[in-house]
């Protein structure tokens, strides 16, 4: 018996199951829908169609380099202001520092983004990127949301395609694609209006891709945003595929709304997770990989996400920062071992992966 208990999803698992592209209306319908399950199942044939029962992850290091930031997002408890007490900017020798601590670990990718110091030179980024690459010459730098490319592009006083060559040249190899939200004229003005707006976000990605950068792509769910503004992301990006190719992998980040100015939001849920990554994997039939984050998710949600449509998980993560508990000082980490067995557990087969897919280990 198909496992779909709500009747208008069956012209959706038609779709599905013909390959054919799911519509506006169809987005808005699987947000609707109480019939979760059904939802999963349909994503999780696209999941099995793509990737089988592989499940990626990648051994990385994340490197906040600052969390100063001029921006003030309402939904970030990451950012200080540039003299407050928790402010920090690291500087090169402690660069140097964060990144030999794990040279013990064959880490495969370095994941580096920060907040937007208004006084940061154009050197320091590129520094930046030379001292990593100089520790860890063998590793991929993915680095730099495109509002941070927006930053560095004011400060360089030049194109952002030479930017981006300059970039590329001081060790860029690839963009995180954080920092888009939710592509929503409504939600910027409400939630983040200092920084890029969609058209921008998207202008940028568009400059990146094809001055040969891929990127990722992600999506803050769980605050204030509406299941059409969802959608209207989704097929945004999808038309930017269409158009690029440069996406590698949508990301739908759990929002956590402790210590933000949105504290009284109650947090997304589990079904809210697993219906994201799902929806995520129906309507971006054009990009290759839906990934769970663990780190927001939590290794269990994300253990039942890999039935729901996700095929990746992140990675081992030494040194996250930005939804560190400040007070607790609780970091998070796994370590090859434990991915491994959380992903095999789940009853899905670990495949290690670089920063664009390629194999390392199965
Ligand atoms: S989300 Fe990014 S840009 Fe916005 S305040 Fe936080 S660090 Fe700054």
């Amino acid at each position: 018996m198909l496992p779909i208990r709500d009747e208008r999803l069956l012209p959706l698992h038609e779709k599905v199951i013909d390959g054919r592209r799911l519509s506006w209306d169809d987005g808005i319908l699987l947000y609707e829908t109480d019939d979760l399950n059904g939802v999963g199942h349909m994503a999780n044939l696209v999941r099995e169609r793509k990737h089988g029962g592989r499940t990626y992850w990648v051994r990385n290091q994340h490197l906040n380099y600052t969390n100063v930031c001029n921006k003030l997002c309402r939904f970030c408890a990451f950012y200080a202001k540039k003299d407050g007490p928790t402010a920090y900017t690291l500087s090169m020798p402690e660069v140097e520092e964060r990144i030999r601590a794990h040279l013990d670990i064959p880490i495969t990718e370095i994941h580096i983004v920060g907040g937007i110091h208004p006084r940061l030179p154009y050197s320091y980024y590129l520094d930046l990127l030379q001292t990593v690459r100089g520790v860890r010459p063998d590793a991929h730098i993915k680095a730099f949301t495109m509002i941070e490319l927006q930053q560095i592009q004011l400060v360089a006083d030049k194109s952002m395609d030479e930017v981006l060559a300059d970039l590329r040249d001081a060790g860029l190899g690839s963009l995180p694609g954080g920092g888009v939200e939710v592509l929503s004229d409504r939600l910027h003005t409400e939630l983040f209006d200092r920084k890029l707006d969609g058209d921008e976000w998207l202008e940028t990605a568009r400059t990146a891709h094809n001055a040969g950068f891929r990127s990722n792509v992600t999506m803050l769910y769980g605050h204030v945003e509406r299941p059409e503004e969802r959608v209207e992301h989704m097929v945004r990006i999808r038309e930017l595929q269409d158009e690029t190719g440069g996406f590698l992998t949508f990301i739908p980040l759990s929002f956590h709304p402790e210590n933000t100015d949105l504290r009284h939001c109650p947090p997304p849920t589990g079904q809210d997770d697993l219906r994201n990554i799902a929806v995520g994997r129906l309507m971006l039939d054009n990009v290759d990989h839906i990934k769970s984050f663990w780190i927001m998710n939590t290794a269990p949600i994300t253990q039942v996400a890999l039935w729901y449509g996700a095929d990746d998980t992140d990675g081992t993560i030494q040194e996250y920062e930005v939804t560190r508990d400040a007070e607790t000082d609780t970091r998070q980490a796994l370590t090859r071992a434990q991915l491994v067995e959380m992903i095999s557990d789940a009853g899905r087969e670990p495949v290690e992966r670089d920063t664009l897919y390629n194999v390392i280990a199965a």
